[in-house]
């Protein structure tokens, strides 16, 4: 097969095998005049975005069509950046090894903030132009979709339409509307995008305006034609059992980060924690059902060779039938030889079991995510997990063999005090001493390991925190100080580790998350000046993002120090997720009131997610 590189530069960089296609499963088509060329983009590297689910879904989903050939994209890493910007090489897909330039589509996913200046070395390696009103008919339509497109603003100019949520419904209407268009004989890209533009849950920016006031904050925002929408709908797939799915996982020739075949068991999530967007956003739950789940391991297993399976999803352990899948999973596994890998589940009796069946427990260590040392403050988050189930778990585990345990914490949540601060070295040391209180000296192997660590808060749009202040950098630094000076003072010190993340990262993420139009100016003067692979700890830098504040003269605290007055018009106000402003608002009271929400299973909250008609929201 040709290689868009020649062998020189494969030997010349790391892992070659990143770019030359060419996998078990990868699909070949013969490319016709007719055939709309579309390329897949994960804004990563390829051993990140091989492992990514949804971009597989989509992948298997756009092949099914004759008409579609869809191929995977990568983000080179920066020793082939380089080479291609010297030897001018354009990107390409992996499959064909053909320019990205050259195709109908270019399909971003944003999984997370701190890939923007991805997506910008993406376009700049194909040679598309940075900006949608810069581009051609020739140019591909460039389409964004993924989580964080439920705030596309910060990265609008850069895209010709986002699809805000679930692929599976509404690609079919706009690859046939794109054909329409393109065997008229007389395509015209603004007339394309502007129809497409009425399609549910696709949002063309470029006919929309946005107008600031005198205090920076937004004060309209519309369309500039009257037939487009004014709300963009969510798109969301109601039966999953319906849903195209992957079948023949792509077997990658080097290690990526999820080498095995994944079932994705439901989506959304029922508990409602008021940090986490994922749980708003994917709102209405909605499982899949046990059998058909059965059916897809096996087919994934039997096509590709995989030894290992996994489970995804939010909060797996409210799955309605998981000891059901859970028992055929070990049982047909166990037959063929295949690994199980488990998604951390909330420890209780069933998952202890089940974990000793699947893993060696010498080795495994069990997951906590409290997100917060106190009470109160887990009432604050909607957490819904008390210290009395985390120490009941923890002895469960002690007793079943466990002496590893990892805990995750949040720096920086709303109403946060030094108190609640303390609180998180005593649960560490409490769950300690808990191993040497039920264990005899003469059982134990070692100490007990405890490893914390703590993220810092960054709030999302579309959760009750979205108006919430988020701290400074020294405010952070100062608290992850008082954390680790804390954790040294307990009793059991010894048997803990602490670690936290950098602060620079979570305050861009924070910029970014809750950002408006303004800031494409931002990212494309950090990217021209050598930001890029800013989710990797080893090749992000501070100093191009802190230049282009000041040379855009930009103040990054307006976006993150500041508190949202309810009133204020959102950036992303404009996107409809079904859970309504309104209870978005009741959250947000009762989180400063420390007042908690039942789960969608044990009560309705009138969250307004009940308007896609299914799921959880009419399973009472
Ligand atoms: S349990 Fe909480 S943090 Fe986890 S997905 Fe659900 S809402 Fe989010």
């Amino acid at each position: 097969m040709h290689l868009a590189l020649t062998d020189q530069i494969l030997k010349e960089v790391e892992k070659p095998a990143r770019y030359i296609g060419g996998e078990i499963n990868a699909i070949h088509k013969e490319p016709s005049g007719k055939m709309i060329r579309f390329a897949m983009c994960f804004p990563d590297i390829y051993e990140i975005g091989m492992s990514h689910l949804g971009a597989q879904i989509i992948y298997a989903m756009l092949n099914e069509r004759e008409d579609v050939w869809c191929e995977r994209v990568y983000s080179p890493w920066t020793d082939l950046h380089k080479i291609m910007k010297e030897q001018k090489i354009p990107l390409f897909a992996l499959e064909s090894q053909d320019p990205v330039k050259d195709f109908d589509f270019l399909g971003i996913t944003l999984q997370y903030e701190m890939c923007y200046t991805n997506v910008l070395q993406i376009l700049d390696l194909s040679g598309i132009s940075m900006f949608s009103a810069d581009r051609n008919n020739d140019d591909p339509v460039v389409i964004g979709g993924g989580p964080c497109a439920y705030n596309p603003e910060p990265i609008a100019d850069f895209f010709d339409l986002f699809y805000i949520g679930e692929a599976e419904t509404g690609y079919d209407a706009l690859l046939d509307l794109y054909k329409a268009h393109k065997t008229s004989g007389q395509f015209d890209r603004n007339a394309f995008l502007h129809e497409a533009g009425k399609l549910p849950g696709i949002y063309a920016p470029k006919f929309y305006q946005t107008q600031y006031g005198a205090d920076h904050t937004i004060t309209s925002f519309k369309p500039i034609y009257e037939d487009l929408p004014h709300t963009i709908k969510k798109a969301v797939c109601m039966d999953l059992n319906d849903a195209p799915y992957i079948t023949k996982p792509i077997v990658p020739y080097l290690k990526v980060t999820q080498d095995r075949a994944t079932l994705e068991i439901q989506r959304g999530c029922i508990r409602g924690c008021r940090f986490c967007q994922a749980g708003m956003i994917y709102r209405p739950v909605r499982e899949r059902d046990e059998k058909k789940l059965e059916t897809l391991a096996r087919e994934m297993l039997e096509n590709s060779g995989h030894e290992e399976i996994s489970l995804s999803s939010l909060s797996s352990s409210d799955y309605s039938a998981l000891p059901e899948l859970v028992n055929y999973l070990i049982e047909y596994a166990g037959e063929q030889r295949v690994n199980i890998s488990l998604p951390s589940l909330r420890i209780d009796a069933f998952s202890l079991d089940v974990m000793r069946r699947v893993q060696d427990i010498r080795k495994s260590s069990l997951t906590f995510a409290p997100e917060a040392g106190s009470q109160r403050m887990r009432n604050v988050i909607n957490k819904g997990l008390t210290q009395e189930d985390i120490l009941k778990g923890a002895g469960d585990a002690f007793l079943g063999g466990w002496t590893r345990v990892k805990l995750y914490f949040m720096l920086g949540l709303p109403t946060e005090t030094d108190e609640d601060l303390l609180a998180i070295p005593l649960l560490c040391n409490e769950i300690a001493k808990l191993y040497y209180e039920l264990i005899p000296k003469e059982q134990r192997k070692g100490r007990v390991q405890i490893v914390a660590s703590s993220s810092f808060f960054v709030p999302k749009p579309f959760t009750p925190f979205q108006w919430a202040a988020m701290d400074k950098r020294e405010d952070f630094l100062r608290k992850a100080a008082f954390v680790n000076h804390a954790m040294h003072e307990q009793l059991n010190a010894r048997s803990i580790k602490y670690n936290w993340h950098d602060a620079s990262v979570s305050e861009l993420e924070g910029i970014l998350a809750r950002g408006d139009r303004r800031l494409s100016a931002v990212l494309l003067y950090a990217y021209e000046h050598g930001a890029l692979f800013d989710a990797w700890t080893e090749t992000f830098h501070k100093e191009p993002w802190d230049e282009a504040f000041l040379k855009t003269g930009i103040d990054p605290a307006y976006y993150i120090h500041r508190e949202r007055s309810t009133d204020e018009i959102l950036p992303w106000d404009f996107i409809d997720i079904g859970v309504t402003r309104e209870y978005l608002i009741r959250e947000w009271e009762k989180a400063q009131n420390g007042i908690t929400t039942p789960n969608c299973r044990d009560h309705c909250n009138g969250c307004g997610a009940a308007v896609f008609g299914g799921g959880i929201c009419y399973a009472h």
